[in-house]
Protein backbone atom coordinates (compact mmCIF):
# COMPACT_ATOMS: atom_id res chain seq x y z
CA UNK A 1 0.00 0.00 0.00
CA UNK A 2 1.26 3.41 -1.09
CA UNK A 3 1.70 6.30 1.72
CA UNK A 4 -1.30 8.10 2.17
CA UNK A 5 -2.26 11.82 0.84
CA UNK A 6 -3.21 14.33 2.75
CA UNK A 7 -5.58 16.27 0.91
CA UNK A 8 -6.31 20.10 3.27
CA UNK A 9 -9.04 21.72 2.27
CA UNK A 10 -9.61 25.01 3.33
CA UNK A 11 -11.39 27.57 1.31
CA UNK A 12 -12.44 24.67 -1.46
CA UNK A 13 -15.25 22.89 0.25
CA UNK A 14 -15.96 20.96 -2.96
CA UNK A 15 -15.22 18.14 -4.54
CA UNK A 16 -15.79 19.49 -8.34
CA UNK A 17 -13.00 21.27 -9.99
CA UNK A 18 -10.52 20.65 -7.03
CA UNK A 19 -7.31 20.31 -8.43
CA UNK A 20 -5.71 18.96 -5.35
CA UNK A 21 -8.62 16.21 -4.70
CA UNK A 22 -8.37 15.63 -7.88
CA UNK A 23 -4.92 14.39 -8.05
CA UNK A 24 -4.92 12.98 -4.77
CA UNK A 25 -7.83 10.43 -6.17
CA UNK A 26 -5.76 9.76 -9.09
CA UNK A 27 -2.47 8.65 -7.44
CA UNK A 28 -4.25 5.49 -6.33
CA UNK A 29 -3.02 6.18 -2.63
CA UNK A 30 -4.86 6.07 0.36
CA UNK A 31 -6.88 9.82 0.92
CA UNK A 32 -7.38 11.82 4.09
CA UNK A 33 -9.19 14.78 3.65
CA UNK A 34 -8.54 17.19 6.10
CA UNK A 35 -9.69 20.12 7.61
CA UNK A 36 -8.10 23.02 9.89
CA UNK A 37 -9.61 24.86 12.92
CA UNK A 38 -6.98 27.61 12.56
CA UNK A 39 -5.86 29.44 15.88
CA UNK A 40 -3.97 32.62 14.93
CA UNK A 41 -4.93 35.12 11.64
CA UNK A 42 -8.29 37.08 11.80
CA UNK A 43 -10.74 35.46 13.60
CA UNK A 44 -13.92 34.25 11.06
CA UNK A 45 -17.02 36.51 11.24
CA UNK A 46 -20.47 35.02 13.59
CA UNK A 47 -22.16 34.78 10.09
CA UNK A 48 -19.21 33.17 8.34
CA UNK A 49 -18.95 30.32 11.46
CA UNK A 50 -22.46 29.52 10.71
CA UNK A 51 -21.88 28.75 7.16
CA UNK A 52 -18.39 27.07 7.48
CA UNK A 53 -20.42 24.60 9.81
CA UNK A 54 -23.34 23.81 7.08
CA UNK A 55 -20.83 23.40 4.46
CA UNK A 56 -18.65 21.33 6.41
CA UNK A 57 -21.33 19.05 7.23
CA UNK A 58 -22.21 19.01 3.36
CA UNK A 59 -18.59 18.01 2.28
CA UNK A 60 -17.91 15.89 4.57
CA UNK A 61 -20.80 13.64 3.52
CA UNK A 62 -19.65 13.69 0.33
CA UNK A 63 -16.29 12.52 1.20
CA UNK A 64 -17.70 9.51 3.00
CA UNK A 65 -19.82 8.63 -0.33
CA UNK A 66 -16.14 8.57 -2.12
CA UNK A 67 -15.13 6.27 0.57
CA UNK A 68 -12.60 8.67 2.48
CA UNK A 69 -14.39 10.85 5.73
CA UNK A 70 -12.88 14.37 6.51
CA UNK A 71 -11.11 14.92 9.46
CA UNK A 72 -11.27 17.36 11.66
CA UNK A 73 -8.60 19.27 13.72
CA UNK A 74 -7.89 21.83 15.43
CA UNK A 75 -4.75 24.45 15.87
CA UNK A 76 -2.00 25.77 14.52
CA UNK A 77 -2.21 23.82 11.21
CA UNK A 78 2.08 23.26 11.08
CA UNK A 79 1.59 21.44 14.10
CA UNK A 80 -1.75 19.48 12.70
CA UNK A 81 -0.18 18.42 9.70
CA UNK A 82 3.30 17.22 11.94
CA UNK A 83 0.81 15.19 14.01
CA UNK A 84 -1.02 13.94 10.96
CA UNK A 85 2.21 12.95 9.54
CA UNK A 86 3.70 11.25 12.23
CA UNK A 87 0.40 9.35 12.89
CA UNK A 88 -0.49 8.18 9.19
CA UNK A 89 3.07 7.39 7.79
CA UNK A 90 1.51 9.91 4.80
CA UNK A 91 4.34 11.45 2.27
CA UNK A 92 2.48 14.09 0.40
CA UNK A 93 0.41 16.89 1.22
CA UNK A 94 -1.80 18.64 -1.34
CA UNK A 95 -3.97 21.86 -1.53
CA UNK A 96 -5.51 24.80 -3.28
CA UNK A 97 -4.11 28.26 -2.99
CA UNK A 98 -5.27 31.05 -0.54
CA UNK A 99 -4.10 34.60 -0.99
CA UNK A 100 -4.86 36.53 2.41
CA UNK A 101 -1.16 37.82 3.69
CA UNK A 102 -1.56 36.10 6.50
CA UNK A 103 -2.52 32.75 5.13
CA UNK A 104 0.23 32.93 2.24
CA UNK A 105 2.79 33.18 5.20
CA UNK A 106 1.28 30.23 7.13
CA UNK A 107 1.65 28.06 3.76
CA UNK A 108 4.66 28.68 2.70
CA UNK A 109 6.35 28.37 5.82
CA UNK A 110 4.51 24.71 5.65
CA UNK A 111 5.55 24.35 2.41
CA UNK A 112 9.45 24.98 3.33
CA UNK A 113 9.40 22.68 5.99
CA UNK A 114 7.52 19.70 4.90
CA UNK A 115 9.78 20.03 1.75
CA UNK A 116 13.08 20.15 3.78
CA UNK A 117 11.78 16.69 5.22
CA UNK A 118 10.99 15.07 2.22
CA UNK A 119 7.59 15.47 2.01
CA UNK A 120 6.21 16.18 -1.42
CA UNK A 121 3.75 19.42 -1.07
CA UNK A 122 1.96 20.85 -4.23
CA UNK A 123 -0.62 24.06 -3.99
CA UNK A 124 -3.02 24.44 -6.71
CA UNK A 125 -5.46 26.93 -8.05
CA UNK A 126 -8.79 26.37 -7.24
CA UNK A 127 -10.23 29.92 -6.51
CA UNK A 128 -9.14 32.22 -9.13
CA UNK A 129 -9.59 32.29 -13.12
CA UNK A 130 -5.77 33.80 -13.04
CA UNK A 131 -3.05 33.67 -10.67
CA UNK A 132 -2.18 37.28 -9.42
CA UNK A 133 1.39 36.79 -10.80
CA UNK A 134 -0.57 35.79 -14.54
CA UNK A 135 -1.86 39.10 -15.02
CA UNK A 136 0.13 42.11 -15.13
CA UNK A 137 0.24 45.37 -17.01
CA UNK A 138 2.80 46.03 -19.41
CA UNK A 139 5.72 47.02 -17.05
CA UNK A 140 5.24 43.74 -14.93
CA UNK A 141 2.82 45.32 -12.22
CA UNK A 142 -0.29 44.64 -10.68
CA UNK A 143 -2.73 46.19 -12.57
CA UNK A 144 -4.47 49.13 -10.10
CA UNK A 145 -7.26 50.01 -12.68
CA UNK A 146 -10.19 47.74 -13.52
CA UNK A 147 -11.30 47.84 -17.16
CA UNK A 148 -7.43 47.50 -18.25
CA UNK A 149 -7.45 44.13 -16.15
CA UNK A 150 -10.14 42.74 -17.18
CA UNK A 151 -9.52 43.03 -20.59
CA UNK A 152 -6.45 41.40 -20.02
CA UNK A 153 -7.55 38.54 -18.49
CA UNK A 154 -10.38 38.96 -21.41
CA UNK A 155 -7.23 38.42 -23.83
CA UNK A 156 -5.30 35.75 -21.90
CA UNK A 157 -6.02 31.89 -22.82
CA UNK A 158 -9.53 30.95 -21.29
CA UNK A 159 -9.06 29.33 -17.67
CA UNK A 160 -8.93 25.96 -18.30
CA UNK A 161 -12.25 23.56 -18.30
CA UNK A 162 -13.40 22.59 -14.65
CA UNK A 163 -11.97 18.88 -13.40
CA UNK A 164 -14.73 16.67 -12.58
CA UNK A 165 -15.25 15.67 -8.85
CA UNK A 166 -13.20 12.17 -8.32
CA UNK A 167 -15.41 9.30 -8.41
CA UNK A 168 -13.95 7.07 -5.72
CA UNK A 169 -11.28 7.32 -2.96
CA UNK A 170 -9.72 4.65 -1.33
CA UNK A 171 -9.21 5.09 2.50
CA UNK A 172 -6.56 5.24 4.84
CA UNK A 173 -6.03 1.54 6.02
CA UNK A 174 -6.17 2.64 9.76
CA UNK A 175 -8.93 4.91 10.39
CA UNK A 176 -8.17 8.32 11.30
CA UNK A 177 -9.20 9.72 13.99
CA UNK A 178 -9.86 13.75 14.13
CA UNK A 179 -12.81 16.26 16.41
CA UNK A 180 -16.70 16.04 15.93
CA UNK A 181 -18.05 18.86 13.92
CA UNK A 182 -20.82 19.45 16.83
CA UNK A 183 -18.13 20.12 19.12
CA UNK A 184 -16.40 23.18 17.36
CA UNK A 185 -19.59 24.93 18.45
CA UNK A 186 -19.45 27.09 14.92
CA UNK A 187 -23.16 28.12 14.95
CA UNK A 188 -24.49 30.45 17.59
CA UNK A 189 -26.33 28.95 20.02
CA UNK A 190 -27.41 31.83 23.50
CA UNK A 191 -28.79 33.13 21.81
CA UNK A 192 -29.44 31.54 18.22
CA UNK A 193 -29.78 34.25 15.95
CA UNK A 194 -29.13 32.37 12.71
CA UNK A 195 -33.13 31.78 12.32
CA UNK A 196 -33.11 34.29 9.33
CA UNK A 197 -29.84 32.56 7.84
CA UNK A 198 -31.39 28.89 7.71
CA UNK A 199 -34.25 30.47 6.30
CA UNK A 200 -32.35 32.46 3.43
CA UNK A 201 -29.56 30.08 2.51
CA UNK A 202 -28.35 26.49 1.72
CA UNK A 203 -24.67 26.21 1.72
CA UNK A 204 -23.32 23.39 -0.05
CA UNK A 205 -21.72 21.95 -3.33
CA UNK A 206 -25.01 21.02 -4.89
CA UNK A 207 -26.92 24.39 -3.87
CA UNK A 208 -23.88 25.95 -5.64
CA UNK A 209 -24.51 24.30 -8.38
CA UNK A 210 -28.03 24.71 -8.57
CA UNK A 211 -28.26 27.96 -7.67
CA UNK A 212 -25.71 28.76 -10.46
CA UNK A 213 -27.83 26.72 -13.16
CA UNK A 214 -31.06 28.71 -11.92
CA UNK A 215 -28.93 32.24 -12.61
CA UNK A 216 -28.54 30.67 -15.96
CA UNK A 217 -31.64 29.39 -16.67
CA UNK A 218 -33.62 33.15 -16.00
CA UNK A 219 -32.09 36.17 -14.29
CA UNK A 220 -28.62 36.27 -16.16
CA UNK A 221 -30.38 37.18 -19.26
CA UNK A 222 -31.38 41.03 -17.72
CA UNK A 223 -28.67 40.61 -15.07
CA UNK A 224 -27.36 44.26 -16.68
CA UNK A 225 -30.27 46.02 -15.60
CA UNK A 226 -31.58 44.04 -12.53
CA UNK A 227 -28.21 43.82 -11.02
CA UNK A 228 -28.96 47.37 -9.34
CA UNK A 229 -32.42 46.54 -8.36
CA UNK A 230 -32.35 45.84 -4.84
CA UNK A 231 -36.08 44.63 -5.01
CA UNK A 232 -35.90 41.80 -7.56
CA UNK A 233 -34.00 38.75 -7.16
CA UNK A 234 -31.83 39.53 -10.23
CA UNK A 235 -28.04 38.75 -9.43
CA UNK A 236 -26.96 34.97 -8.37
CA UNK A 237 -26.27 34.96 -4.69
CA UNK A 238 -23.22 32.91 -5.37
CA UNK A 239 -20.77 35.17 -3.12
CA UNK A 240 -20.89 33.04 -0.14
CA UNK A 241 -20.74 29.66 -1.79
CA UNK A 242 -17.79 31.00 -3.77
CA UNK A 243 -16.02 32.32 -0.85
CA UNK A 244 -16.06 28.94 0.72
CA UNK A 245 -15.04 27.70 -2.60
CA UNK A 246 -18.62 25.51 -2.67
CA UNK A 247 -18.34 26.15 -6.88
CA UNK A 248 -14.96 28.17 -7.86
CA UNK A 249 -14.75 30.28 -10.76
CA UNK A 250 -14.02 28.55 -13.98
CA UNK A 251 -16.88 26.24 -12.83
CA UNK A 252 -18.98 29.73 -13.43
CA UNK A 253 -16.90 31.04 -16.13
CA UNK A 254 -17.32 27.67 -18.59
CA UNK A 255 -21.03 27.37 -17.19
CA UNK A 256 -21.59 31.05 -18.22
CA UNK A 257 -20.29 31.30 -21.68
CA UNK A 258 -22.40 27.79 -22.55
CA UNK A 259 -25.68 29.18 -21.34
CA UNK A 260 -24.61 32.46 -23.60
CA UNK A 261 -23.47 29.84 -26.91
CA UNK A 262 -26.92 28.19 -26.07
CA UNK A 263 -29.09 31.21 -25.57
CA UNK A 264 -27.48 34.07 -27.94
CA UNK A 265 -29.85 36.51 -26.02
CA UNK A 266 -28.63 35.92 -22.97
CA UNK A 267 -24.74 36.99 -24.01
CA UNK A 268 -25.18 40.69 -22.62
CA UNK A 269 -26.10 39.68 -19.22
CA UNK A 270 -23.36 36.61 -19.22
CA UNK A 271 -20.76 39.16 -20.03
CA UNK A 272 -21.98 41.66 -17.38
CA UNK A 273 -21.81 38.60 -15.25
CA UNK A 274 -18.70 37.72 -15.72
CA UNK A 275 -17.32 41.34 -15.11
CA UNK A 276 -18.35 41.15 -11.55
CA UNK A 277 -16.49 37.81 -11.47
CA UNK A 278 -13.91 39.94 -12.97
CA UNK A 279 -14.12 42.28 -9.74
CA UNK A 280 -13.37 39.54 -7.22
CA UNK A 281 -10.70 38.42 -9.44
CA UNK A 282 -9.14 42.34 -9.22
CA UNK A 283 -9.91 42.50 -5.51
CA UNK A 284 -7.70 39.16 -4.88
CA UNK A 285 -5.32 40.30 -6.89
CA UNK A 286 -4.96 43.88 -5.31
CA UNK A 287 -4.90 42.16 -1.53
CA UNK A 288 -2.27 40.26 -2.92
CA UNK A 289 -0.16 43.02 -4.21
CA UNK A 290 -0.81 45.11 -1.16
CA UNK A 291 -1.30 42.86 2.27
CA UNK A 292 -2.35 46.32 4.38
CA UNK A 293 -5.47 46.49 1.73
CA UNK A 294 -7.33 44.84 4.82
CA UNK A 295 -6.79 48.03 7.06
CA UNK A 296 -4.80 50.26 5.55
CA UNK A 297 -5.94 53.23 2.72
CA UNK A 298 -4.50 52.13 -0.65
CA UNK A 299 -4.35 56.27 -1.11
CA UNK A 300 -2.03 57.24 1.93
CA UNK A 301 -3.42 60.82 2.16
CA UNK A 302 -6.50 59.21 3.85
CA UNK A 303 -4.33 58.13 6.87
CA UNK A 304 -4.77 62.07 8.08
CA UNK A 305 -8.53 61.75 7.52
CA UNK A 306 -10.03 63.49 10.07
CA UNK A 307 -13.14 60.97 11.00
CA UNK A 308 -15.12 61.65 13.54
CA UNK A 309 -15.81 59.02 16.70
CA UNK A 310 -19.97 58.82 16.81
CA UNK A 311 -20.79 55.47 19.03
CA UNK A 312 -24.72 56.65 18.73
CA UNK A 313 -24.13 57.36 15.50
CA UNK A 314 -22.74 53.97 14.11
CA UNK A 315 -24.69 52.25 16.42
CA UNK A 316 -28.21 53.49 14.52
CA UNK A 317 -26.34 52.70 11.23
CA UNK A 318 -25.83 48.99 12.65
CA UNK A 319 -29.33 48.66 14.04
CA UNK A 320 -31.25 50.13 10.58
CA UNK A 321 -32.71 53.10 12.49
CA UNK A 322 -30.77 56.59 10.17
CA UNK A 323 -33.95 57.31 9.67
CA UNK A 324 -33.10 56.74 5.54
CA UNK A 325 -34.88 53.70 4.78
CA UNK A 326 -32.48 52.58 2.25
CA UNK A 327 -30.11 52.37 4.63
CA UNK A 328 -31.73 51.07 7.02
CA UNK A 329 -33.56 48.14 4.45
CA UNK A 330 -29.82 47.19 4.06
CA UNK A 331 -28.73 47.08 7.13
CA UNK A 332 -31.66 44.91 8.34
CA UNK A 333 -31.11 42.72 5.17
CA UNK A 334 -27.63 42.09 6.56
CA UNK A 335 -28.67 41.29 10.24
CA UNK A 336 -31.43 39.35 8.68
CA UNK A 337 -30.20 37.13 6.08
CA UNK A 338 -26.64 37.19 6.44
CA UNK A 339 -26.39 39.19 3.33
CA UNK A 340 -27.30 42.75 1.25
CA UNK A 341 -27.63 43.63 -1.87
CA UNK A 342 -24.47 45.13 -3.91
CA UNK A 343 -26.06 48.42 -4.82
CA UNK A 344 -27.11 48.66 -1.11
CA UNK A 345 -24.12 47.59 -0.31
CA UNK A 346 -22.35 50.96 -1.61
CA UNK A 347 -25.09 53.06 -0.22
CA UNK A 348 -24.92 52.46 3.11
CA UNK A 349 -20.92 52.08 3.16
CA UNK A 350 -21.73 55.79 1.91
CA UNK A 351 -23.94 56.88 4.42
CA UNK A 352 -21.46 55.33 7.29
CA UNK A 353 -18.01 56.71 5.78
CA UNK A 354 -18.99 60.07 4.21
CA UNK A 355 -22.50 61.05 6.05
CA UNK A 356 -21.81 59.98 9.31
CA UNK A 357 -18.07 60.61 8.95
CA UNK A 358 -17.01 57.27 10.36
CA UNK A 359 -13.78 55.50 9.48
CA UNK A 360 -14.60 52.88 6.77
CA UNK A 361 -12.30 50.48 9.11
CA UNK A 362 -15.66 50.21 11.51
CA UNK A 363 -18.11 49.30 8.40
CA UNK A 364 -15.63 46.95 6.93
CA UNK A 365 -15.40 45.18 10.48
CA UNK A 366 -19.23 44.81 10.83
CA UNK A 367 -19.68 43.40 7.65
CA UNK A 368 -16.88 41.16 8.54
CA UNK A 369 -18.46 39.76 11.02
CA UNK A 370 -22.48 39.36 10.06
CA UNK A 371 -21.88 39.23 5.58
CA UNK A 372 -22.25 35.26 5.15
CA UNK A 373 -19.80 36.34 2.09
CA UNK A 374 -17.34 37.87 4.28
CA UNK A 375 -14.03 37.80 2.22
CA UNK A 376 -10.93 39.35 3.15
CA UNK A 377 -10.63 40.51 -0.47
CA UNK A 378 -13.88 41.83 -1.52
CA UNK A 379 -14.56 43.28 2.04
CA UNK A 380 -11.85 45.25 2.01
CA UNK A 381 -11.84 46.53 -1.66
CA UNK A 382 -15.32 47.31 -1.75
CA UNK A 383 -14.99 49.61 1.58
CA UNK A 384 -11.98 51.33 0.10
CA UNK A 385 -13.64 51.60 -3.04
CA UNK A 386 -16.39 53.77 -1.27
CA UNK A 387 -14.36 55.61 0.72
CA UNK A 388 -12.38 56.84 -2.50
CA UNK A 389 -9.19 55.51 -1.01
CA UNK A 390 -8.65 52.37 -2.96
CA UNK A 391 -7.63 51.59 -6.70
CA UNK A 392 -9.85 52.59 -9.33
CA UNK A 393 -12.22 54.03 -6.37
CA UNK A 394 -15.27 56.12 -6.56
CA UNK A 395 -13.67 59.47 -5.73
CA UNK A 396 -14.48 60.89 -2.38
CA UNK A 397 -16.38 63.73 -3.35
CA UNK A 398 -19.26 61.56 -5.45
CA UNK A 399 -21.34 61.10 -1.95
CA UNK A 400 -24.38 58.99 -2.91
CA UNK A 401 -27.78 60.94 -1.78
CA UNK A 402 -29.63 57.95 0.10
CA UNK A 403 -33.21 59.24 -1.02
CA UNK A 404 -32.00 59.81 -4.46
CA UNK A 405 -30.44 56.27 -4.52
CA UNK A 406 -33.54 54.77 -3.20
CA UNK A 407 -35.89 56.48 -5.61
CA UNK A 408 -33.75 55.67 -8.07
CA UNK A 409 -33.23 51.70 -7.25
CA UNK A 410 -36.01 50.67 -5.72
CA UNK A 411 -38.63 53.03 -7.38
CA UNK A 412 -41.62 51.13 -6.05
CA UNK A 413 -40.61 51.03 -2.46
CA UNK A 414 -40.54 46.80 -2.58
CA UNK A 415 -36.71 46.52 -0.89
CA UNK A 416 -37.52 49.07 1.83
CA UNK A 417 -41.33 47.49 2.55
CA UNK A 418 -39.66 43.90 2.72
CA UNK A 419 -37.28 44.96 5.32
CA UNK A 420 -38.59 48.38 7.17
CA UNK A 421 -41.77 47.30 7.08
CA UNK A 422 -43.30 49.38 9.81
CA UNK A 423 -43.09 51.56 6.59
CA UNK A 424 -44.87 49.73 4.33
CA UNK A 425 -48.34 51.15 3.89
CA UNK A 426 -46.64 54.16 2.77
CA UNK A 427 -46.84 55.24 -0.82
CA UNK A 428 -44.14 55.28 -3.20
CA UNK A 429 -43.70 58.87 -3.55
CA UNK A 430 -42.68 58.97 0.22
CA UNK A 431 -41.22 55.72 0.95
CA UNK A 432 -37.67 56.66 0.76
CA UNK A 433 -38.35 60.39 2.43
CA UNK A 434 -40.88 59.27 5.12
CA UNK A 435 -40.17 62.72 7.76
CA UNK A 436 -40.96 64.72 4.43
CA UNK A 437 -44.52 63.22 3.62
CA UNK A 438 -47.65 65.26 4.59
CA UNK A 439 -49.33 64.41 8.17
CA UNK A 440 -52.01 62.84 6.05
CA UNK A 441 -50.30 60.66 4.59
CA UNK A 442 -48.52 59.50 7.55
CA UNK A 443 -51.34 58.79 9.50
CA UNK A 444 -53.05 56.95 6.85
CA UNK A 445 -49.80 54.72 6.70
CA UNK A 446 -49.98 54.19 10.55
CA UNK A 447 -46.28 56.34 10.73
CA UNK A 448 -45.39 58.47 13.24
CA UNK A 449 -41.97 59.60 12.84
CA UNK A 450 -39.43 59.36 16.18
CA UNK A 451 -42.37 56.87 17.32
CA UNK A 452 -42.35 54.26 14.87
CA UNK A 453 -39.34 55.07 12.74
CA UNK A 454 -36.61 57.27 13.30
CA UNK A 455 -36.41 60.79 11.92
CA UNK A 456 -33.04 61.11 9.84
CA UNK A 457 -30.24 61.31 12.46
CA UNK A 458 -28.46 63.33 10.32
CA UNK A 459 -29.12 66.08 8.23
CA UNK A 460 -28.14 64.70 4.57
CA UNK A 461 -26.92 68.13 2.84
CA UNK A 462 -25.17 69.30 5.92
CA UNK A 463 -23.52 65.76 6.23
CA UNK A 464 -22.41 65.75 2.04
CA UNK A 465 -21.12 69.50 3.32
CA UNK A 466 -19.12 68.39 6.10
CA UNK A 467 -17.71 65.35 4.36
CA UNK A 468 -16.51 67.59 1.41
CA UNK A 469 -14.60 69.45 3.97
CA UNK A 470 -12.97 67.09 5.79
CA UNK A 471 -11.59 65.68 2.21
CA UNK A 472 -10.36 69.39 1.24
CA UNK A 473 -8.40 69.25 4.33
CA UNK A 474 -6.84 65.82 3.65
CA UNK A 475 -5.89 67.18 -0.05
CA UNK A 476 -4.19 69.81 1.42
CA UNK A 477 -6.98 72.49 -0.05
CA UNK A 478 -8.79 73.44 3.24
P1 LIG B 1 -23.58 38.79 -8.46
O1 LIG B 1 -24.00 40.14 -8.92
O2 LIG B 1 -24.38 37.65 -8.89
O3 LIG B 1 -22.06 38.62 -8.90
C1 LIG B 1 -21.43 37.35 -9.05
C2 LIG B 1 -20.20 37.26 -8.18
O4 LIG B 1 -19.25 38.24 -8.56
C3 LIG B 1 -20.45 37.50 -6.71
O5 LIG B 1 -20.93 36.34 -6.07
C4 LIG B 1 -19.09 37.95 -6.22
O6 LIG B 1 -18.24 36.84 -5.99
C5 LIG B 1 -18.56 38.72 -7.41
N1 LIG B 1 -18.86 40.15 -7.26
C6 LIG B 1 -20.00 40.80 -7.58
N2 LIG B 1 -19.87 42.12 -7.34
C7 LIG B 1 -18.64 42.30 -6.85
C8 LIG B 1 -17.91 43.45 -6.42
N3 LIG B 1 -18.43 44.68 -6.46
N4 LIG B 1 -16.66 43.28 -5.95
C9 LIG B 1 -16.09 42.04 -5.93
N5 LIG B 1 -16.73 40.92 -6.33
C10 LIG B 1 -17.99 41.06 -6.79
N6 LIG B 1 -18.43 40.58 -1.87
C11 LIG B 1 -18.05 39.45 -1.24
O7 LIG B 1 -18.08 38.38 -1.84
N7 LIG B 1 -17.63 39.48 0.05
C12 LIG B 1 -17.58 40.65 0.77
O8 LIG B 1 -17.16 40.63 1.94
C13 LIG B 1 -18.01 41.84 0.13
N8 LIG B 1 -18.04 43.02 0.81
C14 LIG B 1 -18.42 44.16 0.16
C15 LIG B 1 -18.41 45.38 0.86
C16 LIG B 1 -18.80 46.56 0.22
C17 LIG B 1 -18.76 47.86 0.99
C18 LIG B 1 -19.21 46.52 -1.11
C19 LIG B 1 -19.65 47.79 -1.81
C20 LIG B 1 -19.23 45.33 -1.82
C21 LIG B 1 -18.84 44.14 -1.20
N9 LIG B 1 -18.85 42.91 -1.89
C22 LIG B 1 -18.44 41.77 -1.23
C23 LIG B 1 -19.15 42.84 -3.33
C24 LIG B 1 -20.61 42.55 -3.71
O9 LIG B 1 -21.48 43.39 -2.99
C25 LIG B 1 -21.03 41.10 -3.50
O10 LIG B 1 -20.06 40.23 -4.05
C26 LIG B 1 -22.37 40.81 -4.19
O11 LIG B 1 -23.38 41.66 -3.67
C27 LIG B 1 -22.75 39.35 -3.97
O12 LIG B 1 -24.00 39.08 -4.49
P2 LIG B 1 -24.20 38.07 -5.70
O13 LIG B 1 -23.45 36.82 -5.43
O14 LIG B 1 -25.65 37.97 -5.96
O15 LIG B 1 -23.47 38.87 -6.86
Amino acid sequence: MPAPVIVWFRQDLRLADNPALSLAAASGAPVIPLFVLEEGGRPLGGASRWWLHHALARLAGSLAALGSPLVLRRGEPAAVLDALIAETGADTVLWNRRYEPDAVAVDSAIKAGLRERGLTVRSHNAALLFEPWEIRNKSGDPFRVFTPFWRACLGAPPPPRPLPAPVSLTSPAKPVTGDALDGWGLPPTKPDWAGGLREAWVPGEAAAREGLLDFLDGPVATYGGDRDRPGIDGTSRLSPHLRFGEIGPRQVWHAARHAADARPGAAPGVDAFLREIGWREFSVHLLHANPGLPDTPLDPRFAAFPWTDDAAAAGAWRRGRTGYPIVDAGMRQLWETGWMHNRVRMIAASFLIKDLLQPWQTGEAWFWDTLVDADAANNAAGWQWVAGCGADAAPFFRVFNPILQGEKFDPDGAYVRRFVPELAKLPDAWIHKPWQAPPAVLCAAGVTIGRDYPAPIIDHALARDRALAAFKAVKGEG
